[in-house]
């Protein structure tokens, strides 16, 4: 490919930016300055951009604890999950895995990979996904089991969810739950709630398939999935 598509794909500068870079001789692979905006490098050339290496990357994946109020959409009116990437690391290609709702927090994986965000979401897949929640009530023994034999709700049955109750408080009539659901509906842990006559006040993320959040990852902040949590999806 061109050396100048290479590095714009490499979020490095604008073309317009690379026009300047490259006149100005700031721009080497292997030793020599490169001039022309045409020569040709490969996926394997690290390209050194004022001695700064650049080394190609096809797929970006992005690990991020999404903060309530903003949309999970790469186009919306209202501010977006992407508009809380840096510049440097914002794409075109990129978009989130899934949908949280904008008042929902926690994991939300951002990546160009259509594939593993394929694998992901399949429903043939059955990918799970913790939530933990805050219950308007008192979640009982029977919720629990009404979860584990499956809800019917009003456009399909879910699959077999595990409710687990952390703490209840009676006093403020709260529950403090986490739930692992086996699909990914619209609204689903909501809608769950709904039909066994509660409310969800709070609503956040805590896994999904193996990719857990981290606990060192503060709200709103996002960071590159390791090799590690990579190998784990894939
Ligand atoms: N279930 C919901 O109801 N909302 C979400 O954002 C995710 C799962």
């Amino acid at each position: 490919m061109r050396i100048d598509r290479f590095l714009s794909h490499m979020n490095v500068a604008s073309r317009k930016e690379l026009k300047v870079l490259f006149k100005a001789g700031r721009v080497r692979v292997d030793g020599t300055v490169v001039k022309d905006a045409k020569f040709k490098v490969n996926e394997a050339t690290v390209v050194y951009v004022d001695d700064e290496p650049v080394r190609y990357q096809t797929y970006f994946y992005w690990l991020m604890n999404k903060p309530a109020g903003v949309i999970s959409a790469t186009t919306d009116p209202q501010k977006t999950v992407l508009d809380l990437l840096a510049p440097a690391d914002l794409r075109d290609d990129l978009f989130p895995v899934g949908r949280l709702d904008k008042d929902t927090t926690g994991l939300l994986l951002l990546t160009n990979d259509g594939d593993l965000s394929h694998a992901l979401l399949s429903p043939k897949k059955h990918v799970s996904k913790v939530y933990r929640a805050t219950i308007a009530g008192i979640v009982t023994a029977e919720d629990q089991a009404r979860f584990e034999a499956g809800l019917v709700l009003s456009d399909f049955t879910a699959q077999p969810a595990q409710l687990e109750i952390l703490s209840v408080d009676e006093a403020q009539q709260e529950s403090q739950i986490t739930v692992e659901i086996h699909e990914g509906k619209f609204h689903q842990v909501k809608r769950m709630f709904h039909a066994v006559g509660k409310e969800v006040l709070t609503l956040e993320r805590l896994k999904m398939g193996p990719l857990a959040l981290p606990d060192d990852l503060d709200r709103g902040q996002y960071r590159a999935l390791t090799d590690a949590e990579l190998a784990l999806l894939k």
